[in-house]
């Protein structure tokens, strides 16, 4: 017997071997299907694919014998995968000196062999797709051809494998990467906001204790600073509700009686009584997750208002459902969106830039947390608008069951 040589590119070849990470996995279905019809086509009874490790032939998946793996130094596949060709036929091995006294042939009648090398997309041989009989034979061409062509199938599949794999690693880094700049903004926005509600409290102290003792000019620079402190609050208000909406999402499915839930939301968003609400829709309970529902409407409602310079602020909220998912409708007769900002507003502090009926440019976070919470609710948002005239946005949320 002959063992086989290791290749001049045995290390690089085994780091190949490994990058799969195939080697001791389970039997899969797709590589026993390959098998089972290589042994069919070539008429034989066993077919394996293998893989060449360190000091073993390690059997991905094994046709027609128990076991899943081989010592190195005694298999076929270690002598395929030193040959140029992209097939090793051994008729009858009791007749070849590499392998006559070797115990597969000895104690297991591996008499006749076939493998087609397996050939990365680097052109490292990993192993063999191959078939054994116990009986010395020839294979006719088409077989021959088959058995290759399946061996580059076999590689694709591994190359898939491999790609899924970059892929899965890809989405932990980046999962990992968003957790860490999510508590970032969190932490940050929490440690800005108790500095900064004192610059507030004191610039209103300031202009409360000197009134009438300022001039214009200073009265000017402290309206700036409180406008400008205001507008740094929202920002942070609105980042960490952003951050929170995640923790909502936590909460358990409630069943929502339509009507209290429109109270409710009257109560948050317009506690003066000055805008003209108009429900409609069939819907008489909402079974989901309340504090995200009130969130996103309350967000949708405010918008509604603020962006709204018409006299007589007016509001239709339409909550109809079918078998699968609740549709909701928001529509104002408020100053409409450009359309060229339909597709962004829904994106993190993108504002279409102008001012809303209390004089401020808003920090383009609210839609950015609506959006966020109805996705992670399994529903979709849309908007139509039209300037002047006003705009609608339409959700749903899946109904669960
Ligand atoms: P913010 O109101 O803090 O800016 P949003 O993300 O809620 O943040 O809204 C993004 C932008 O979309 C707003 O700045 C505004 O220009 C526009 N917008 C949102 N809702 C409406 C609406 N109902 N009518 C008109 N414009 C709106």
């Amino acid at each position: 017997m002959i063992a086989p040589k290791f290749p001049k590119n045995e290390h690089g070849r085994q780091l190949a071997v490994n990058k799969y990470k195939l080697l001791d996995t389970l039997p899969e279905e797709s590589y026993d299907n390959i098998t089972a019809l290589m042994a069919y086509i070539c008429e034989v009874p066993i077919s394996l694919v293998t893989l060449l490790d360190k000091d073993r032939n390690f059997l991905k998946s094994h046709h027609g014998i128990p076991f899943n793996e081989s010592p190195r130094e005694i298999s076929f596949c270690g002598h395929a995968i030193n040959s140029d060709e992209l097939i090793t036929i051994v008729e009858d091995s009791r007749e070849d000196e590499r392998f006559h006294d070797n115990p597969l042939v000895t104690d297991y009648q591996a008499i006749f062999y076939a493998g087609a090398t397996l050939i990365n997309s680097d052109g490292y041989k990993l192993g063999t797709l191959c078939v054994y009989d116990t009986k010395p034979r020839k294979l006719k061409d088409e077989q021959k051809n088959a058995l290759i062509a399946m061996a580059k199938q076999v590689t694709n599949l591994f190359e898939q494998r491999y790609q899924n794999l970059k892929l899965i690693r890809l989405k932990d880094k980046l999962n990992k990467r968003n957790e860490a700049l999510e508590k970032f903004a969190q932490v940050v926005s929490h440690d800005l906001k108790s500095p900064l509600a004192n610059i507030i409290s004191l610039t209103e102290l300031l202009e409360d204790e000197n009134k009438g003792n300022l001039n214009d000019e200073s009265q000017q620079y402290l309206k700036y600073l409180k406008s400008s402190s205001y507008s740094l609050k929202s920002y942070i208000d609105g980042l960490l509700e952003f951050y929170k909406s995640d923790e909502l999402l936590k909460d358990r499915n409630e069943l929502i009686i339509v009507q209290d839930l429109l109270k409710d939301l009257i109560k948050l968003t317009d506690p003066n009584k000055t805008v003209s609400f108009y429900f409609e829709g069939s819907t008489k309970t909402i079974n989901t997750n309340k504090s995200a529902l009130i969130q996103v409407l309350v967000n949708l409602v405010t918008n509604a208002i603020k962006y709204n310079l018409k006299s007589k602020v007016e509001i239709k909220i339409n909550i109809s459902e079918d078998e699968s998912k609740y549709n909701l409708l928001v529509e104002d007769n408020g100053e409409g969106i450009p359309a060229e900002f339909l597709d962004k507003i829904f994106n993190i502090f993108n504002v279409v830039g102008v001012e809303d009926r209390h004089g401020n440019i808003g920090t383009g976070i609210g839609l950015a947390s609506v959006k966020k919470i109805i996705d992670n609710l399994g529903g979709e948002i849309k908007v139509i608008s039209e300037l002047k005239i006003g705009s609608t946005f339409f959700f749903t949320i899946p109904k669960t069951f």
